[in-house]
């Protein structure tokens, strides 16, 4: 992926604190594999853990895929691309469906007391490997014949570049066309992003949760201006997090109307989770439903 200079020089700035990750080859890829994301805010949702993040997944060995389960994923994909491909050329916007979050997927559903529930938990891994594609090293092999690496595009919100699954795009788009539509009338609804991050290599959950930035569905905007509060040290030290009795909605920069435009499209906005994590939106709708 090419990043403009600038940028790269940002996100190289901003990776100062992190450990590099390595990217882990993808078994079966067949795309180019994405480049390395510099995020800036690397290990913010790293929940109620104080250790060091772990290490990207290790290569795996090439495991063996039901050439016949290949054909028809790789048969749906060309489908879903062509479809997209028409969506994006066509005369008129023809937008997205509006969509609530899916309430499985939801954190807080299958995390109770800090614990994961396991039943609920693998039902919502299972869901998300199904839907987009296998992680090397997670055991997830048999609910695709496909990896996330693969389906990922290099893309544009507000001008900056991310990385983000070819089904969430679209979402994405329309979210971008209802912020440039809605949110840059009144003054109380204009916010302007400087950086983002969308997919990730290393996961930064502990205890067996999966980040959706390693399914390359999620999205964080400025971290430096949209705390994560509940997360570990140094977040709960920003002034934001210092407010008194404030509203989560006070503990970030972001406006409601840019909220909002996100959870039009069934993206959940983690500043509603117990981790008050502000920069952080993820794609928790049915992604077949998206295009209308
Ligand atoms: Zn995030």
């Amino acid at each position: 992926m090419k990043l403009p200079s600038p940028l790269s020089v940002i996100a190289v700035t901003a990776l100062a604190l992190a450990s590099t990750v390595a990217i882990a080859r993808a078994a079966n890829e067949s795309a180019d594999p994405p480049a390395q994301e510099a995020s800036a805010d690397h290990h913010h949702d790293e929940a109620e853990d104080k250790s060091a993040p772990k290490e990207a997944p290790k290569p795996q060995p090439r495991r063996k895929v039901d050439p016949e389960k290949r054909k028809k994923f790789e048969a749906e994909r060309a489908k879903y691309q062509k479809r997209l491909k028409d969506w994006k050329n066509a005369k008129k916007y023809r937008g997205c469906r509006f969509q609530a979050p899916q309430s499985f997927l939801v954190r807080g559903n299958f995390l109770k007391n800090g614990q994961l529930q396991p039943a609920a938990h693998q039902r919502a891994v299972k869901y998300r490997a199904e839907k987009y594609g296998i992680l090397p090293g997670f055991n997830l092999d048999a609910y695709s014949a496909g990896t996330v690496g693969e389906q990922v595009v290099s893309a544009r919100f507000m001008g900056l570049p991310i990385q983000i699954h070819e089904r969430v795009e679209p979402a994405l788009i329309c979210v971008e066309n209802r912020i440039k539509q809605q949110c840059s009338k009144h003054e109380k609804d204009k916010y302007k992003a400087n950086g983002i991050g969308g997919l990730r290599v290393g996961n930064t959950y502990r205890g067996g949760e999966i980040s959706n930035h390693l399914f390359g569905i999620a999205i964080d905007i400025d971290s430096g201006r949209n705390p994560c509060c509940g997360c570990v040290d140094p977040w709960p030290n920003h002034p934001l997090c210092k407010k008194k009795s404030a509203s989560v909605y006070e503990r970030t920069a972001l406006t409601r109307c840019w909220i909002d435009s996100f959870e039009k499209y069934g993206f959940y906005w983690l500043g509603r989770d117990k981790l008050e994590d502000t920069m952080h939106f993820e794609f928790l709708g049915n992604p077949d439903r998206i295009l209308p």
